[in-house]
């Protein structure tokens, strides 16, 4: 296989990580972050700079925590919605942290999700969960945004589903064009969120008033 193969299958968006490649040790990650460090202008072995290939190294276990994580398998306990409940289940607000994956700096914003359940719901602990699983990965936002609504769609399989992200990402706003203040906004509407007018408003309404609070990240 040649690497321009390689590296075309690395850039696209998965549920799983690629398991055929090797994975590099710790000690050959921390090199790597020496060399960027040295790349970069700065001496690697002066005293504040002794500890921090090992804390990135660190930090990278955190930031993309979610290639070892299912996120089938998180939505599967669900429990039985109460036979007087028909209505839209909304989460709005929830904490969104990612990273590009062009220059691996951090997108940050907000995620909504709302569904109608048919038979089964789950926990709202679950959802935020989810929207963890696929953030903690080398990301763009629009796959983020399918990748979310796809698995509730697969696994709930409710009447629809819609999930809007907005997002600010700092490689546009402390490299390239360098402006700030711009937020970026991707949805996915599923089933009767695509299909049903009031559905679809009614969804947007509910998160809409919120919108304003993005600006804090
Ligand atoms: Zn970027």
């Amino acid at each position: 296989m040649d690497s321009a193969v390689v590296e075309r299958r690395t850039s696209t968006p998965s549920h799983t990580a690629s398991k055929a490649r090797r994975r590099p040790s710790r000690a050959e990650a921390e090199a790597a972050v020496r060399t960027l460090i040295e790349w970069a202008g700065d001496d690697p072995d002066r005293e504040g700079l002794e500890g921090t290939p090992n804390r990135v190294v660190r930090a990278y276990e955190e930031f993309f925590a979610g290639y070892a994580q299912d996120p089938v398998a998180l939505l599967t306990t669900t429990f039985e919605k109460p036979a007087s409940y028909d209505e839209m289940i909304v989460l709005r607000d929830i904490r969104l942290e990612s990273h590009c994956e062009h220059h691996i700096v951090p997108i940050l914003g907000k995620a909504h999700i709302g569904y109608v359940p048919t038979g089964r719901v789950v926990g709202s602990s679950k959802l935020v969960r989810l929207v963890e699983v696929f953030a903690k990965r080398m990301q763009i936002q629009e796959a983020l945004t399918s990748q979310i609504a796809d698995t509730i769609q697969e696994v709930l399989a409710p009447r629809g589903v819609g999930v809007v992200i907005e997002a600010a990402h700092q490689c546009m706003t402390t490299r390239g064009i360098r402006k700030p203040g711009i937020s970026m906004v991707t949805s996915r509407l599923l089933g009767s969120f695509r299909d049903d007018r009031t559905t679809r408003q009614e969804f947007l309404s509910i998160i809409g008033g919120r919108r304003s609070t993005l600006q804090e990240s």
